[in-house]
């Protein structure tokens, strides 16, 4: 008897000093192509997941050369999950090279769907303050804009995929993740709301200059006129002819502010900021996250630049008028609103 109790004890305590890496070595591998993404998986998969971002903070996924390490990364995962529409080209490439077993997760899946949606609807209530809508039908044959995170609506969606490809390859956890997913999604509509409450206060018509078309979608939600010197992607320099054509723009139109990004030189921006005697705003973070700081979640990412943008171009006065005390404006702890 005592015997056999000292023995379960022992094999107890065996079980216990087992358990941490047999816990690490059950949690679902995930890779991702980039830092926005590694958060939102983190976010639905909690402690069942262990996350690689191919891309890390800070760093533009345009334009990467992958590391000989990134196909053993992505042949040991358990999941893939990228962006698509052509956001970052060299994964399709990577995966196509490396032994991957895992189920691919693409965050834009059934985005064509969610934008016809959302035409119909605009098309439905009569906007007054998107003008930029009928300058976007006019594209409807070019590129489409990769950069759907930058909607918290869209966000949502990169969710439901991400909780889909969870599912798949981690079933036995599927309840821990749908309320994970649920309560997420509850986060990203009440970051939305704050958004919207914080922008509303920009005048309608302002435009400004950031370094590249990383913000159509966020402009489609949430109003404003962004202008960038590059394209959809920030692969190919713009020439001399586009930066005087941007800078007659700049001259015609009612831009308020220049805006660095996070992930690309600063370089252009310092140049028209020069050529133009406009200011230099802040930085907004587009393409990735920070490696610390409020920026560092998608969340806080998507908070800081409604900050930036309204810091810079809000009209003044609107705030004053019922806390007169909150000399800061940038409450964190505001989320009694
Ligand atoms: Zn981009």
């Amino acid at each position: 008897m005592r015997l056999s109790r000292t023995a379960a004890l022992l094999a107890g305590i065996s079980t216990l000093l087992a358990l941490p890496a047999a816990l690490a070595a059950e949690r679902v591998q995930v890779v991702t192509s980039f830092s926005i993404l590694a958060d939102m998986v983190e976010n639905v998969g909690g402690e069942h997941v262990e996350v690689t971002a191919l891309v890390g903070p800070d760093s533009d996924a345009h334009v990467y050369s992958p590391r000989p390490t990134d196909a053993r990364d992505l042949a040991g995962a358990d999941l893939v999950v990228f962006n698509g529409l052509q956001y970052e080209g060299w994964i399709e490439r990577l995966i196509e090279a490396s032994d991957v077993n895992g189920p691919l997760v693409v965050t834009t899946d059934g985005i064509e769907a969610r934008l016809a949606a959302q035409a119909n609807d605009d098309h439905n209530d009569h906007n007054d303050h998107n003008d930029h809508n009928d300058h976007d039908d006019g594209h409807d044959h070019g590129d489409i804009d990769p950069h759907a995170w930058q909607d918290l609506g869209m966000g949502e969606l990169y969710v439901a995929n991400i909780l889909a490809g969870l599912i798949k390859a981690d079933p036995d956890n599927s309840a821990a993740y749908e309320a994970r997913a649920e309560r997420y999604r509850e986060e990203m509509a009440a970051v939305d709301s704050e958004l919207r409450m914080l922008l509303a206060e920009i005048p309608p018509g302002t435009s400004v200059i950031t370094g590249h078309d990383s913000f159509g979608h966020f402009a489609r939600a949430y109003g404003l006129t962004f202008l960038s010197p590059q394209g959809l992607s920030t692969e190919a320099e713009p020439s001399a002819a586009n930066m005087a054509r941007l800078i007659d723009v700049i001259r015609e139109e009612n831009v308020q502010a220049l805006f660095h990004e996070n992930m690309t030189s600063p370089a252009m921006i310092d140049q028209l900021a020069e050529e133009t005697n406009l200011t230099v705003a802040g930085t907004l973070y587009a393409d990735a996250l920070a490696s610390d700081g409020e920026a560092s979640t998608y969340l806080g990412m998507m908070r800081h630049n409604a900050r930036t943008l309204h810091d810079a171009l809000a009209e003044p006065g609107h705030e004053e008028d019922d806390h007169g005390d909150d000399e800061h404006g940038h409450d964190d702890h505001g989320h009694a609103h």
